[in-house]
């Protein structure tokens, strides 16, 4: 049977992918990965509208030239974008394939549409299962990097982040991502903790930013909790792929998302929030909820383009500092 490699628009099950021996490869790391302003100019050529989220943008770019068999795209519980861009990739010859987060949330809805990914790669639930345990034991490992962070210090917000938001595909190859991940774990453990004078926690999607974690170090901030990403990893180890998959807060109500920021804010000793939301993105409007429900100093940052911080955010992000370290 040929591997194939499966690109896909945002976090999924990606045991059914393994299960069924494929490559499945998150098109949002590939496309901060590359040339992502060159990306984004491909995709406006193609027609896409300036005003629109340059993830999405990306994520076109990124699937026409990663030698893709197919693409997933999360047409619930992530974008409300993803459907158009499915379109656009089909249009362009590569196999599509949707793929839901139900919204309300319950097990037997997740649990058919997890059937039905399986069926479409010829998988049993028992393989996907048997994947499961396999990248879990990644996973534990993932835990006690983030347990490093806001424990011990030993590991940056960058390095926190750069890790889980590289564990929604284990970067096409889990044996390998948990070699480096072991080494990486050696040297933290030896190093010395960090100083910290504002313990941030990180919430919305990753940061399109190339230099946001090392302009809030330089600042003598550091971001203890990165909420989406931690969310990627899949933290909770449930032994059911169901389960996992609806303990996971991203895809549903922006106040699901709260109870699990609430409860990971008092336990990092969270002293202030970066609400970072994407131009042109419909999550702008749960930033506003999360903004009212959480009784800490909150600093919204918006991005747009693959870039290093513009000076206005800096001199936000300053003013910010001043204030509240
Ligand atoms: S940042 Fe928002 S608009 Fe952009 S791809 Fe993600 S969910 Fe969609």
């Amino acid at each position: 049977m040929k591997t194939k490699r499966i690109g896909f628009t945002t976090s999924l099950p990606v045991e059914v992918i393994y299960a069924a021996g494929h490559i499945p490869i998150d098109l949002n790391n590939i496309f901060l990965s590359q040339d992502s302003s060159g990306h984004i100019h491909k995709a406006e050529l193609k027609g896409f509208p300036r005003s629109l989220c340059s993830w999405i943008k990306g994520n076109f770019s990124s699937a026409l030239c990663s030698d893709l068999d197919e693409v997933i795209g999360i047409v619930q519980g992530d974008c409300s974008n993803s459907s158009s861009l499915l379109e656009m990739i089909a249009e362009e010859g590569i196999g599509i394939h949707r793929f839901s987060f139900p919204p309300e949330r319950e097990y037997a809805a997740l649990d058919k549409e997890i059937s039905r990914l399986e069926a479409h790669y010829d998988v049993s639930r028992k393989q996907t299962q048997e994947v499961k345990v396999w990248l879990d034991s990644i996973r534990v490992k993932l835990i006690e990097l983030d347990r490093l962070s806001y424990v011990e210090r030993k590991v940056c917000g960058r390095d926190n982040h750069l890790w889980l938001v590289n564990s929604s595909d284990f970067q096409g190859d889990p044996n390998r991502f948990e070699r480096d991940l072991d080494e990486f774990l050696y040297q933290a453990r030896a190093s010395e903790p960090l100083p910290t004078r504002l313990r941030l926690g990180y919430l919305g999607v990753p940061p399109i930013f190339r230099d946001l974690y090392d302009s809030v170090s330089d600042l003598g901030g550091d971001v203890i909790f990165n909420e989406v990403q931690r969310q990627f990893s899949m933290p909770h180890l449930k032994q059911d792929i169901v389960e996992q998959y609806l303990v996971y807060t991203y895809p549903y109500s922006v106040l699901d998302r709260l109870k699990d920021i609430k409860h990971q804010v008092k336990l990092r000793n969270i002293e202030a929030i970066i609400g970072y939301t994407q131009a042109f993105c419909h999550l702008q409007i749960d930033n506003l909820l999360l903004k009212k429900h959480i009784k800490l100093p909150f600093l919204n940052l918006e991005g747009e383009l693959p870039e290093k911080l513009d000076s206005r955010t800096i001199l936000r992000l300053e003013s910010f500092f001043e204030v509240h370290s």
